[in-house]
């Protein structure tokens, strides 16, 4: 089923055809890594779906899981971990205090894809000041 975007960028609208769906959300999520525009889904038998950020792309969940389970990301994960001293960076609470402790990246993986492996990057947070941010953020954090 061939997926028809309309990329709309100040004015001046592009429209391409995709094979699938999954190759039409690959595409506009590199053309939104570039352009601050916005993209517009239209398929057969749906609403056409307005795209105005990167956020709001459908999350590919295929690589969402990959990445969390390599042994990159779970290597530098026990060495932030270990160098935070088991301290959330926010509040100072730790393990021994009951807090389930969570290594964050600080600009959303969505946004800075080549920032997924920079320990620069990486915050430790306990579980309340991550659910805090992700408010503030509305689903885009990382
Ligand atoms: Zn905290």
């Amino acid at each position: 089923m061939s997926v028809e975007v309309t990329y709309e960028l100040a004015g001046r609208m592009t429209r391409k055809t995709y094979k699938s769906y999954s190759r039409a959300t690959t595409s506009m999520r590199k053309w939104f890594e570039k352009n601050d525009g916005r993209a517009i889904i239209y398929r057969f038998n749906t609403e056409p779906e307005v795209i105005q950020t990167l956020c709001q792309l459908p999350a590919n969940t295929q690589s969402e899981t990959n990445f969390y389970q390599t042994r990159a990301w779970r290597a530098l994960r026990l060495k932030v971990l270990r160098e935070s001293g088991g301290l959330c960076t926010y509040c100072g609470s730790g393990t021994q205090h009951g807090s389930v402790l969570h290594v964050d990246h600080i600009k959303p993986r969505s946004k800075y894809p080549h920032l997924a492996l920079d320990i620069t990057n990486l915050q430790v947070l306990c579980e309340d000041c991550n659910l805090g941010k992700m408010d503030n953020e509305i689903l885009c954090s990382g």
